[in-house]
């Protein structure tokens, strides 16, 4: 048997933790262990992001600190994967000499071939190819990468969008979807090895198989929902232009469907929604936004925006605050904008100072902080049907000023609200509080990012969520 570990490092977003789940599971497939420990290392792969120049920094910033183990131990195999690999190809060799392999985000499913021929040969590999026909390998059938009750499953990949600030169609080729039999597999096996939660991942979910001419992403939901055992069904990242009908009746009706969207609005400015090649204006988007209120009433939103886009004058920037004060997020995603290679934004010539793009974001945050308190404020009082994820242990003093450890439960609402909160003192029921049960808190106090809650039931067998009659204590 082979004795020897990989450690990955993933950053970036949720499409590179699907990804290193996979490549988890081939280099487990290969005979390889994981380690949390860099040194116990025999391979190290990073899979990387460049969305934003911060992601890569990041990523190079890793790669950096591994010369020093590559020179006490040559046989070390380097391996970076994902975004940056796809963008820098073999220009990462010149940056960072101690690597060894090079794969772009359409050769994960070749890794284990690359590995072979590097411990064969001791030579140097790079494939960055990006082709129409990209590497949909399926997550082979089995026990996930991770033990948790909630994960996600890619249905699509790339994008054929082109906002000119984005760098994805360029690393991640042209939008694929993924056969929906597969991605029905691809769940049910999950969901025999204990996951309770999808999130469907896709750079615009409500494009999902047109291209192909498979199934419509509210009809894949309706399959996904029959899947027997799965509790509960989200996705991201739904594309504000083709957000529809069909798929706010979907979230209405589909009693699976997490009542909580991220619609990524970028900007409040018109001008700016069309120098980002948006193809919205703010009216149409709070249109949207009061129907899906319209329908699902208590629906939780959440959004991106880029501050300082290139030419974004302090009235483009007013009108974003405007529309945040409409819409009043439960949740923002605030980023500042940087130029990302190839992307055309890199040739505007009217771009902002960092200072101003910073005293922005500031501004931004703040107004966002207020929303949010509110939001979570709202719900103190309410019951919430939690899916528990996992606990901890956490110190704290009892009534006479003891310090003792307890278990700290942690899980969210179907509106994506972090709830902690303790056992219930009443052991039937707490006997019964584990990862992947809904339990039924009322919610006792609001932070900035979490709820703190009292279990007072826990669900029968069931498995019903929305509206949920029958739970037990
Ligand atoms: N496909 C999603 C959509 O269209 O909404 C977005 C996916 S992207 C991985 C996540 C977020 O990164 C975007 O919504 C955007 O706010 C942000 N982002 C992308 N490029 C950026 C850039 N050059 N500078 C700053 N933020 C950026
Ligand atoms: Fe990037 Fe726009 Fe595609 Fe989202 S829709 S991934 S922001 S190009």
């Amino acid at each position: 048997m082979l004795n020897k570990f990989f450690y990955l490092n993933t950053i970036g977003c949720q499409m590179n933790v699907y990804d290193s789940g996979q490549i988890a599971t081939l280099l487990t497939g290969m005979g390889y262990k994981q380690t949390g420990i860099l040194e116990t290392a025999d391979l190290i792969i990073v899979n990387t992001c460049t969305i934003r120049a911060k992601a890569e920094q990041k990523a190079f910033s890793f790669l950096g600190r591994l010369a020093s183990l590559k020179l006490k131990k040559p046989e070390l195999i380097i391996g970076v994967g994902g975004c940056v690999a796809q963008q820098e190809g073999d220009h990462i060799f010149k940056r960072v000499p101690h690597v060894d392999l090079v794969f772009g985000t359409q050769a994960i499913g070749r890794l284990p071939l690359f590995i072979h021929k590097i411990v064969e040969k001791r030579c140097r590999i790079v494939d960055v190819g990006l082709t129409e026909l990209p590497d949909l390998t399926d997550r082979q059938p089995g026990r996930p990468y991770s033990n948790s009750v909630s994960t996600f499953v890619t249905i699509m990949r790339g994008c054929d969008n082109f906002c000119t600030y984005c760098v994805v169609p360029h690393v991640r080729g042209r939008e694929v979807s993924r056969h929906p039999d597969r991605i029905i597999d691809e769940i049910r096996d999950l969901v025999r090895f204990g996951v309770k939660e999808v999130t469907l991942l896709g750079q615009n979910v409500n494009s999902y198989g047109k291209k192909e001419g498979l199934l419509s992403f509210p009809e894949l939901l309706q399959r996904v929902k029959t899947i027997e055992g799965l509790l509960r069904i989200r996705f991201t990242t739904s594309h504000p232009k083709d957000f529809d009908n069909s798929l706010i009746n979907a979230i209405k009706t589909n009693e699976k469907l997490c009542q909580h969207i991220h619609l990524p609005v970028q900007s409040g400015s018109d001008r700016i929604l069309k120098r980002m090649n948006r193809k919205y204006t703010k009216t149409l988007y709070l249109d949207k936004i009061a129907k899906l209120r319209d329908t699902c009433p208590g629906i939780a939103i959440t959004s991106d925006i880029i501050v300082g886009f290139p030419g974004e004058t302090d009235t483009d920037f007013n009108e974003t605050l405007e529309l945040m004060t409409m819409v009043q997020f439960d949740g923002l995603f605030a980023f500042v904008y940087s130029d990302r290679p190839n992307a055309p934004a890199v040739q505007f010539n009217d771009k902002i100072s960092e200072q101003e793009k910073r005293k922005r974001l500031q501004t931004l945050l703040e107004l966002q902080e207020n929303f949010t308190r509110e939001k979570n404020q709202a719900l103190v009082g309410s019951i919430q049907p939690i899916l528990v994820e996992g606990s901890s242990k956490k110190r704290s003093i009892d009534n006479i000023g003891r310090s003792r450890a307890t278990d700290q439960w942690t899980g969210r609402t179907t509106t994506n609200k972090i709830v902690n909160f303790n056992y219930s003192n009443d052991p039937p029921m707490d006997a019964k509080i584990l990862p992947g049960k809904i339990v039924q808190t009322k919610i006792e106090k609001a932070y900035a990012h979490s709820l703190w809650g009292k279990p007072i039931g826990v669900e029968s067998a069931t498995g019903r969520l929305k509206g949920e009659k029958s739970y037990a204590a």
